[in-house]
């Protein structure tokens, strides 16, 4: 017989015990996912953002154009490139085409 998660019903409310922290949290305490039982996932949200955070090293926080290519082509293309490129691309369009993309 499958193992089934832990849980116990706390004011009708199904309570699953975090693999993580060991605390009991329903269901809202916990981001989906498909793949497990319950369609929960095994660590409650707190933990979830804790070991996400740990595992990621803090260089890595690089904006999204990073790679030589793309920032060449924007330099070429006349971007600032310590300026949002959305915003520049949106008025670019604008100058160039007359087309109005901003929201
Ligand atoms: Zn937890």
């Amino acid at each position: 017989m499958a193992r089934l998660r832990p849980h116990k019903i706390v004011d009708d409310l199904m309570h699953f015990e975090c693999k993580r922290c060991n605390k009991w949290y329903p269901m809202e305490g916990y981001h989906y996912n498909r793949n497990s039982h319950y369609g929960i996932a095994s660590y409650c949200k707190q933990c979830m953002y804790e070991s996400n955070s740990m595992n990621k090293p803090k260089k890595e926080q690089a904006p999204s154009y990073t790679s030589e290519p793309v920032n060449n082509m924007f330099k070429n293309l006349g971007y600032d490139l310590k300026e949002d490129i959305h915003e520049q691309f949106k008025q670019k369009m604008f100058e160039k085409y007359g087309v109005d993309l901003s929201e």
